[in-house]
């Protein structure tokens, strides 16, 4: 049963093949028996799952069964989950039970949704390589000496070694294509806006969105209908009509016209992933899609753009987590200063507060126009960038890292370097615009991902263009050793 895909889980249960009490077992008994291997999950929650599932068999009986009814996923464990430890990875909100559930996290139960769990993260989802978590490092499951990425590698992971079918993340810089791209999965970034962030603990509120992690587009589009949509309760979700992004998956290529940028083949860029994902791109020629070389100028600014922006609101995000209302506190505070101090020094671990100092830095007064505003500025040319780009293509494509999953260690000595992981990733989150990872060949034995962007709410077009790659192509069906 693990190694369907979530149209095919979903078949299965109408067809009466399974039931969504079994189905739940077998992933849970596989995560008894593999996780121990992976630390993907920071969280099980066995027995409510099988209690979704029961009622979701219930609900099948009624003829009330929707498309993903009875279908079990994992949640990132950014996301809020009513009487559920909702940890994001850190110390400081190791105890923190939510008092409500995140719109996403409604959203899938409402489509009857199995949740077996929450997934592990770098700590509050800043890293990209999962090793900042307070609950240890995540392992890539086709070699488990090299990290998964991050930061939503326990949900990449996951989804890899069949602990799941599908997975939620979340994005600020690269966290959901990152990790799919070292663990040989798909996932979507969607446009800013497309899915609420009620309930999704906020890291840099300009930037985060949450998306479907899964192994084919076609199950991202299925999880991606459930997930979007607006959100009265977060004032940055964009009332627009949610498509059918299934219905849309069968439309060919002919005439899809497909930008490489320049900078994204240039120094830095591993010259094997770059051989497979030319060898991707000739695939979608032959698919009939014209490809013409792009420019994208301000490409170069997009990493330290997203070094002051994201830093400085989380600077003020994460100020709310400060030992008086929830979360962590310190044993026996001297006064309130020591409170704050020492419940914060204590909670936060050393990568939240190296950006914790540098945000704060960027926006104090003196400053701010010489970091913050200066930053938003560059992140204007950055969009402008896309926007003519999209003038004439229909869809930018290129790698999603510029190697494949390093070993762990390789990079925690270097922040710069491990920064720089996300080099093509994070010029969308900078513009708001939908990214999406799609396995195209290894490198050994280590996935490479090939990175597709579209223009604003354009994921439809997205989710195809991957579908249609996955039509003709078999690397998104291959499994890591060990975990067939
Ligand atoms: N790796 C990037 C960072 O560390 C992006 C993280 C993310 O998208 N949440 O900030």
């Amino acid at each position: 049963m693990h190694d369907k895909t979530l149209a095919e889980l979903s078949a299965g249960l109408a067809a009466g093949e399974f039931s969504s009490v079994e189905l739940t077992r077998h992933f849970l008994g596989r995560i008894e028996r593999f996780d121990g291997q992976l630390n993907s999950f920071i969280t099980v929650t066995a027995e409510p799952a099988l209690a979704q599932a029961l009622a979701a068999d219930e609900r099948r009986r009624r003829g009330e069964a929707g498309p993903l009814t009875g279908i079990p996923l994992a949640q990132k464990d950014i996301f809020c989950t009513d009487g559920v430890r909702t940890s994001c990875a850190s110390k400081m909100l190791d105890n923190f039970i939510a008092p409500y559930d995140a719109t996403v996290v409604a959203q899938c139960n409402a489509a009857g949704m199995v949740m077996l769990g929450k997934t592990n993260m770098d700590e509050f989802a800043m890293g990209s390589s999962n090793e900042t978590s307070y609950f240890g490092p995540v392992k890539n499951p086709w070699d488990t000496v090299a990290v998964p990425g991050g930061s939503s590698g326990g949900s990449a992971a996951a989804v890899a070694a069949r602990l799941t079918p599908a997975a939620t993340g979340t994005d600020t810089g690269g966290s959901i294509r990152q990790p799919a791209a070292l663990c040989g999965i798909s996932g979507i970034k969607p446009t800013y806006g497309r899915v609420s962030r009620y309930g999704m603990i906020a890291f840099a509120s300009s930037l985060d969105q949450a998306g479907p992690m899964a192994r084919t587009a076609e199950d991202c589009a299925l999880l991606l209908g459930a997930i979007a949509g607006f959100d009265p309760r977060d004032s940055t979700s964009v009332e627009r009509e949610v498509p059918d992004y299934r219905a849309a998956l069968g439309n060919d290529l002919k005439g899809l016209k497909i930008g490489l940028p320049k900078e994204y083949f240039g120094a830095g860029l591993d010259p094997a992933v770059a051989q497979a994902v030319e060898a991707a791109i000739n695939e979608y020629r032959k698919l009939g899609a014209e490809v013409v070389e792009i420019s994208l100028p301000n490409t170069g600014l997009a990493v330290p753009t997203y070094y002051v922006v994201a830093p400085a609101e989380c600077s003020s995000n994460l100020s709310r987590m400060d030992g008086v209302r929830f979360g962590y506190r310190c044993d026996n505070p001297k006064d309130l200063e020591d409170l704050y101090k020492r419940s914060r020094g204590e909670g936060f671990g050393p990568e939240v507060k190296r950006r914790i100092m540098i945000g704060t830095y960027a926006l104090s007064a003196g400053y701010y126009d010489a970091y913050y505003l200066k930053a938003q500025q560059m992140r204007q040319l950055i969009s402008d960038d896309f926007r003519r780009a999209f003038e004439t293509v229909d869809v930018i494509m290129g790698p999603t890292s510029p190697t494949v999953a390093f070993n762990a260690g390789e990079k925690t000595d270097d922040p710069v370097a491990m920064y720089l992981a996300d080099v093509y990733t994070i010029a969308a989150n900078l513009a708001g615009l939908p990214g999406m990872s799609i396995p195209a060949g290894f490198v050994g034995n280590r996935p490479v991902g090939l990175q597709l962007i579209g223009n604003y709410f354009d994921e439809a077009r997205l989710l195809n263009v991957a579908h249609q790659y996955q039509l003709t192509t078999d690397w998104h069906q291959r499994a890591p050793q060990g975990f067939e």
